[in-house]
């Protein structure tokens, strides 16, 4: 069948995500927004049997509610199965979140932040079951996982029991960003601690003979962005931590600084660029992956 003639419920979507972006899921605190989960992937369809939790919470060493989500749908055709995932909390200053529709885009009141990452995967999985059951399309058997405490150290992924995964042969993990953009591989972390030592004197009386870290630091920081922004990929560098060491104390405050020092955090992943609409690079990409991972 033609699959490009498939249409996503784009209003049955947003209400999915409305919905979830209300219920408050903190990191370790997930039982009600995988409660919402479970109940909005039954009314599209899929049994209550094929929803399970596995144990994770009771590995997890912090107090975490419920274990992780996963959801079993059969294949409609044979196939190595296939995983999707996602995580079912937010980091806590979403809790209470109030979201709404502004224009053309669904904001908070303000008052919290609003929690798309990772309501916005929670939605989509739930859009993919459902999609997949109302209009029948042939599907190899599928593994959908909701994590739980990703946002406090991937615990719900780190303390899974594989097995529990049915075997699936590739996974699609849905966190952050443009969901119409697929990254493959090269996930990994680049981390590094700056101290800046300037040199001290007394803003009042002979600035000039001072050297400002935290103005080194400035341009240090403008560079790296500035790099930022030429590479092809913007926006992955944070400075996470900017913290300033020396000049602190009532006496000091008109110092220059004479000290500096942040750690930067850069994630690093490779974007092959897949745009909204191009299924078909998307339908290789993932045929690619079926392979790569029947043959290993
Ligand atoms: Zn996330």
């Amino acid at each position: 069948m033609n699959s490009s003639a498939t249409s996503i419920d784009v209003a049955a979507a947003e209400d999915h995500l409305m919905r979830f972006l209300s219920v408050e899921g903190v990191t370790g605190q997930e039982a009600a927004i995988a409660a919402a989960v479970s109940d909005a992937l039954q009314k599209a369809g899929v049994p209550a049997s094929a929803i399970r939790f596995d144990e994770v919470n009771k590995r997890i060493p912090v107090p975490t509610e419920t274990g992780n989500l996963i959801v079993d749908l059969p294949g409609t055709r044979p196939g190595p199965r296939l995983l999707f995932s996602t995580h079912l909390d937010t980091v806590p200053l979403c809790a209470g979140a109030k979201p709404r529709r502004e224009g053309d885009r669904i904001v908070s009141d303000g008052t919290t932040a609003l929690g798309g990452d990772n309501r916005t995967g929670c939605a989509i999985l739930v859009v993919l079951a459902e999609t997949l059951l109302k209009h029948n399309l042939p599907h190899p058997p599928i593994t959908l996982l909701f994590t739980v405490r990703e946002e406090s150290g991937l615990h719900g992924a780190r303390e899974l029991d594989p097995a529990d995964l049915g075997g699936a042969v590739m996974c699609i993990n849905v966190d952050g960003q443009d969901p119409n953009d697929l990254i493959v591989g090269a996930v990994g972390q680049e981390n590094w601690d700056v101290e800046i030592r300037g040199k001290a004197s007394h803003a009042g009386v002979a600035p000039e003979r001072g050297i400002s870290a935290t103005l080194v630091g400035a341009v240090a920081l403008a560079e790296a962005k500035r790099e930022g922004r030429e590479a092809r990929r913007p926006g992955h560098e944070q400075c996470r931590d900017l913290r300033r060491q020396g000049g602190q104390g009532r006496g000091r405050r008109n110092e220059r600084r004479d000290r500096l020092r942040f750690h930067q955090g850069r994630g690093k992943k490779s974007d092959i660029g897949l745009r909204h609409g191009d299924r078909e690079g998307i339908r290789k990409r993932v045929s690619e992956g079926t392979q790569r991972g029947e043959g290993s």
